[in-house]
């Protein structure tokens, strides 16, 4: 299926709301029925009926259609965040008394998860060094039920190679799933690599303007159905219509931005390198990268995130440059118009150390402003942490 029919046409029944070109927003909580009979088969399927939008929407229903082509499954789940895409699944699979094999350092909502909330249900987590298959192998235990990947994470962009943790989940009886935020689908595909289940946060690149928390989750029929009919529906943690509205929105134009904040990101990544203040600059493409040829087999391109660490790796001069900042924007998340910039170091509960190779780690999201424009306000931070 071409990528434009998908963004243009699938889903969408203009014939059913007037030839409108934009599609509908079907804000109601529920369905009316004709008769008994009608009424008593959608209480009875919920999965396949229209009744109450907790469950099923029509504006919902286009979207759905959309994301599940993109990731190249069968179905996909709508969330009210990414977080939700995650958690839900996870709940819905796992009981009591199962285990988790995690890559390290998974985003940090998800290591909540993990840490704290699963273990009140007897389910464990060991984290392992994602980098090399066979961490995953020797941590499996006979209960081990998750191999969990999120490639590549977002801050330090090690990668998992999807195609052999899918496979050494299925010939162990376990599931695997990834958090395919960093690349979306456009970029990578993990179904494809045999993944059963594939989660994004459609908060970053599918919303694309900062102006709604969403998530999704794709995989086979039969899972998404399990999924839906148990805690999707119990937990309700569902999208408004008018949400995924903004998503069919932003999916309009996802392809051109992508192709523009991963063009803008290589100029940025190409400038940091060569500047005398700078240290590391970790960044998952080009020849650089250490896994570099893991990408190109299962990513199309990069883009949007990208860390470094200063020359002079102390919390004042990271200080000095995050306060220099004025175009990047010091913010949470990304993907949409606006470059931001986080220092890790926002996050440490313990003193800081240079040390540890991620204490010092300034990430940035490159956004859709000209990447002149950008350089200039890296290049003034960077001179203001020279001077001082
Ligand atoms: C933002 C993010 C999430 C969570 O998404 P929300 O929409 O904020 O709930 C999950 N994983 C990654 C990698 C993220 O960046």
């Amino acid at each position: 299926m071409h990528d434009s029919f998908i963004f243009h046409e699938l889903g969408e029944e203009r014939n059913d709301y007037f030839n409108a070109i934009a599609p509908p927003i079907i804000q109601t909580s529920n369905f009316a029925f004709n008769n008994f009979d009608d009424f008593q088969k959608a209480f009875h399927d919920p999965y396949n009926n229209l009744f109450y939008s907790r469950g099923n929407n029509p504006t919902l229903a286009i979207l759905r259609k959309k994301l599940a082509a993109l990731d190249g499954a069968e179905d996909c789940l709508l969330f009210g965040s990414g977080i939700a895409a995650i958690s839900t699944p996870i709940l819905a699979l796992l009981k009591s008394g199962d285990h988790i094999v995690s890559v390290a350092r998974p985003y940090g909502w998800v290591q909540r998860l993990f840490d704290v909330m699963l273990p009140r249900f007897g389910i464990t987590t060991t984290y392992i060094d994602g980098t090399d298959v066979d961490h995953y192998r020797a941590a499996l235990q006979p209960n081990t039920r998750l191999l969990y990947m999120e490639s590549p994470n977002t801050f330090s962009f090690e990668l998992q190679d999807i195609q052999a943790v899918a496979r050494l989940a299925r010939e162990h009886g376990a599931y695997s799933m990834i958090d395919n935020s960093y690349c979306t689908p456009l970029l990578q595909k993990p179904i494809a690599l045999g993944v059963d289940l594939s989660a994004q946060s459609a908060t970053k690149y599918i919303s694309g303007h900062g102006d709604v928390l969403a998530g999704v989750v794709s995989g086979r029929k039969e899972l998404i159905q399990r999924i839906y009919l148990s805690e999707h529906l119990i937990i309700g943690a569902g999208i408004s219509p008018f949400s995924a509205w903004l998503l069919l929105r932003g999916l309009r134009t996802l392809p051109l931005r992508l192709k523009q904040v991963c063009e803008t990101t290589k100029t940025i990544v190409e400038y940091l390198h060569g500047h005398s203040a700078v240290d590391r600059v970790l960044f998952p493409w080009g020849i650089q990268f250490t896994q570099q040829p893991l990408a190109e087999l299962q990513m199309k391109d990069a883009g949007g995130l990208l860390s470094f660490t200063l020359l002079d790796n102390s919390l004042d001069k990271i200080k000095i440059f995050a306060n220099a900042l004025k175009r990047f924007k010091l913010s949470f998340s990304w993907g949409g118009y606006e470059s931001l910039a986080i220092p890790y170091s926002i996050s440490l509960k313990e003193e800081f150390n240079p040390a540890n190779k991620h204490h010092g780690l300034i990430r940035l999201y490159v956004g859709l402003e000209d990447s002149k424009y950008l350089q200039e306000d890296l290049e003034q931070a960077l001179a203001a942490v020279q001077k001082a």
